[in-house]
């Protein structure tokens, strides 16, 4: 594989750009492999990438039944936090910030991250005081996040509304080291690095069937044949269920639809991330100029990826309150994903009962910015067979055993 360089551009800027090789090749599957990751979502590649650097496993297949990256992971709003409560999670996903903010390095692929800063409004007395706490709890895990006053907050975001009739700005927590990524080139990068070990990164192949024997995968059945294995990771998000369900077994997640929409470009008027969770809106600018809003999830179970009007209406309607020059803004696009969202809103890296099948799944509205710790913790259970010290607690027995990772008021909404 050719390294991007600034050297690598300007001689291909002589040659008119007809040197560059494929980013990563889609090969043919073939009939074994050690081991078949299903869905090629940034969790299932960065797993693939993990397995190969930090184990040697390169013998692997990623099955993608649409284009990689197709699914949440080219759909999310990118925000990357790890402001979490409970010890497990801050370890998480304080592993994987960690891990963004060397990853255009280690990949050789520019994935865009910005760590301008998260901030989460607090708007109510109830809500300030949960915020405290995790500042608190921060403090304690090693996550670096304070809790800043109203005109701290205005300071950092002019354009904010802090005396919002029904809600003022009481504060935020403030994590300076979280921002954004480029969702897509996060699934490009990972993709090359597994091409480029010797992977198989295979699209347009779904996996319609998991077979077994003696309480072990055999194969996969796929839109493209048979395909054996002699481990199988699931990493499917919102088709976590549907893949269970072909493996034999059931899960405690359910499958909504989340959404998200762009304004139209404007010049630069907000540099960090804001969410407000009482009012139940976010907002970031994009590199492009574009205002990135994320909304809620449907209350309802379904698998129809899209967008839906009374979503947009009651978001931007809450998202006016705090900033109202956005009642001006036309806004360009809106989309819906699949996100899979367990009882406690924690994820699942967990052995199954299946003996050689693992799976990666529940992590509902806010598994973006877990990629690479997510992919990290993933190929360790893959690899050894048992969870490392951060999936532990992820099993998905916990949902039986009563040990719940209760993070529904950092993920129950926003990101
Ligand atoms: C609108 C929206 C906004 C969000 N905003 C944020 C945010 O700001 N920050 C954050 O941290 N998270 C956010 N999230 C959540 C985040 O996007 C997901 O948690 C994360 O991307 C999940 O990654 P993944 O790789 O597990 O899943 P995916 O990217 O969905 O990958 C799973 C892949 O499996 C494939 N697949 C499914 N079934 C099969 C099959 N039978 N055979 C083969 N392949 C199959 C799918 O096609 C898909 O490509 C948001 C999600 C949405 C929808």
């Amino acid at each position: 594989m050719r390294r991007y360089s600034a050297f690598a551009i300007a001689r291909e800027a002589f040659r008119q750009h007809k040197g560059w090789s494929e980013a990563w090749s889609s090969p043919e599957p073939r009939d074994h492999y050690d081991v078949v990751i299903v869905g090629a979502g940034g969790h299932g590649l960065a797993t693939a990438y993990y397995l190969g650097k930090r184990f040697g496993i390169t013998n692997v297949a990623v099955i993608e039944k649409g284009w990689l990256g197709g699914g949440n992971t080219g759909r999310n709003t990118t925000i990357i936090r790890s402001n979490y409560l409970q010890d497990p999670s801050a370890a998480l996903y304080e592993k994987s910030r960690a891990l963004f903010e060397t990853l255009s390095q280690e990949l050789n692929y520019n994935i865009m991250f910005s760590p301008r800063g998260v901030m989460m409004l607090a708007q109510t007395e109830h809500e300030k005081r949960g915020y405290l706490r995790t500042e608190r709890a921060n403090a304690l895990q090693a996550v670096q996040t304070r809790f800043i006053s109203p005109s701290e907050v205005r300071r950092l975001v002019p354009i904010i509304n802090i005396h919002g009739p029904r809600y003022p700005v009481l504060g935020a927590l403030w994590q300076e080291r979280g921002g954004t990524a480029r969702h897509d080139a996060v699934a490009w990068g990972f993709a090359r690095a597994c091409s480029a070990m010797g992977m198989h990164v295979i699209e347009q192949c779904a996996v319609t069937g998991v077979e077994s024997a003696n309480g072990a995968v055999t194969a996969v059945n796929t839109t493209k044949g048979r395909i054996g294995c002699t481990k199988l990771g699931i990493v499917v998000a919102g088709h976590s269920g549907a893949l269970a369900d072909m493996a034999g077994f059931r899960l405690p997640v359910e499958s909504v639809a989340l959404q998200a929409l762009v304004s139209e470009p404007i010049k630069p008027c907000m540099d960090v991330v804001v969410m407000a969770n009482t009012v139940h809106g976010y907002m970031s600018q994009s590199d492009k100029g574009e205002m990135v809003i994320g909304g809620g999830a449907d209350q309802f179970n379904n698998y129809t990826q899209r967008g839906s009007w009374h979503h947009i209406e009651e978001t931007v309607r809450a998202l006016v309150e705090t900033f109202p020059m956005i009642s001006r803004l036309k806004m360009l696009r809106q989309w819906g994903g699949i996100v899979d969202m367990t009882g406690d809103r924690s994820p699942i890296i967990s052995k199954t009962p299946l003996g050689n099948c693992f799976i990666n799944c529940g992590w509902g509205t806010g598994g973006f910015k877990a990629t690479p710790g997510s992919g990290w913790a993933m190929a360790e259970l893959v690899a050894r067979g048992e969870p490392g010290p951060l999936a532990e607690a992820f099993s998905m027995t916990r949902f039986r055993e009563g040990r719940f990772i209760d993070e529904s008021v950092a993920a129950g909404v926003a990101h």
